[in-house]
């Protein structure tokens, strides 16, 4: 008895330290949070009421950051609006049938409110799986139908997510509004500072933002912390609570093996043995460049990728995008083309944020900075790698620059922009919704 006990803690310590199952070869790295970010940040947003159509989505989706909706399946009364808001990028997820306690049902009927909420979205939204489960009440319930039917359920102990939680069917949150100790800019953005250090997940808990339910949370109050993300997308990943919940469970299970490497070209297989209609999300990698190579691309299944070349320990290393099972990675030598100025180690690199708002039909804006004059390059190309058109090119002044695209005339679709300024080239997806 007593050895089994031991066995027991071991097992418990290994789930909590968040080990690995997957290998990644040398000299790859992944990043804890996608893009090497250091802090992820979920907003949710529970029980569908009419505000959040009104005001919510409209304000995420200016400024491009997609959110979690946990719908009471019993409570929607329009599924063509959920349906818009999924297709626009944002999660819809379960927040049970009827909004039970579940502390004041029995098993059966947790099992059936865990199940038909995810059966009912997946019904009235087919083209994306139901992933996640919020609790009603954050009072958890049957953990095998949890475990059976979604890779992550939310309650609300009020602190920050670790970035290897130790239960992935219990990952705390935190309320906001007058309920809960969050309720102005400045509450939300010391909370996210907060998380930086530790590499943490901040998951908010908001209900409305009018008088419409129980809790509201200023939608000003919340804009405040929504420009503060923004002018900060280097540092915090701004996601859906299913997507940050499939990067842990992929950066845990990934193989990355490098299978060829020649003079311009090196191929990479980044796989899993994950459900892959579950399992979509792309994760970051990062493999110094060989030596003398100038830039780099990369591509999976012969369509580009996130991408940049970035200064790491003095030498180059190219950052980028992959989604495992999804094809072989092939990272491309570039010589440094037509771009002049080269920053130094240490010093302020060019950058493009994420355009906004993302999704867009049909206008979107592609903010870039540069942090001295020079040389800029701005492409927009549709998923095939094909450059459809030049956004910008030739000297730009230092500072940041706007570009306005209207997509009237292309296809909706996915597209990406690729910024060559100084010494990087970076390459970001956009999507265009018709
Ligand atoms: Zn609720």
């Amino acid at each position: 008895m007593k050895r089994k006990i031991v066995l027991t803690a071991a097992l418990l310590l290994a789930a909590a330290s968040g080990l690995r199952s997957g290998t990644i070869d040398a000299p790859y790295t992944i990043g804890t949070w996608h893009g090497f970010r250091l802090s992820a940040v979920t907003y949710t947003f529970d029980d569908n009421t009419p505000d959040h159509f009104q005001t919510v989505l409209p304000m995420f989706n200016e400024f491009g950051f997609p959110v979690t909706l946990f719908a009471v399946t019993d409570w929607v009364t329009d599924w063509s609006a959920l349906r818009a808001a999924s297709a626009q990028g944002h999660e819809v997820a379960s927040h049970s049938v009827t909004h039970p306690n579940f502390g004041n049902i029995g098993k059966a009927q947790q099992i059936a409110e865990i199940q038909n909420s995810k059966t009912v979205i997946e019904t009235q939204i087919p083209d994306r799986k139901c992933v996640t489960h919020a609790y009603p009440y954050c009072v958890t319930g049957n953990d095998s139908a949890m475990r059976a039917n979604y890779i992550a359920g939310r309650i609300c102990s009020g602190s920050n997510e670790s970035s290897n939680p130790a239960n992935m069917m219990w990952l705390s949150s935190i309320v906001t509004g007058d309920q809960g100790s969050v309720r102005t800019t400045a509450n939300f953005t010391s909370r996210m500072k907060g998380a930086v250090k530790g590499k943490q997940w901040v998951v908010w808990l908001t209900h409305c933002v009018d008088g419409s339910g129980w809790s509201p949370t200023s939608p000003s109050e919340i804009r405040g912390s929504l420009e503060y993300l923004h002018t900060r997308q280097d540092t915090f990943w701004v996601a859906t609570f299913g997507n940050v919940a499939r990067y842990i469970l992929e950066r845990k299970a990934v193989n990355v093996h490098e299978t060829a490497s020649g003079d311009t070209t090196i191929t990479v297989q980044v796989t899993d043995t994950l459900d892959n209609a579950v399992f979509d999300h792309p994760v970051t990698l990062r493999r110094p460049l060989p030596e003398g190579w100038p830039f780099a691309v990369a591509s999976q299944a012969g369509v580009p990728v996130e991408s940049k070349v970035i200064d790491v320990d003095g030498g180059k290393s190219i950052q980028f995008d992959a989604v495992p099972d999804a094809g072989d990675v092939v990272i491309s030598r570039r010589e440094s083309a037509a771009v002049g100025v080269r920053a130094n180690p240490g010093q302020p690199m060019p950058r493009s944020c994420q355009n906004y708002p993302n999704p867009f039909n049909p206008a979107t804006t592609i903010e870039f900075s540069l942090p001295r004059s020079g040389n800029a390059e701005l492409t927009l190309m549709d998923a095939t790698g094909r450059t459809v058109a030049r956004l910008a090119d030739g000297f730009h002044e230092a500072g940041t620059h706007r570009v306005s695209l209207d997509a009237s005339g292309l296809p909706g679709g996915v597209y990406f922009y690729r910024l060559n300024a100084g010494s990087i080239t970076e390459t970001k997806k956009l999507v265009l919704v018709k």
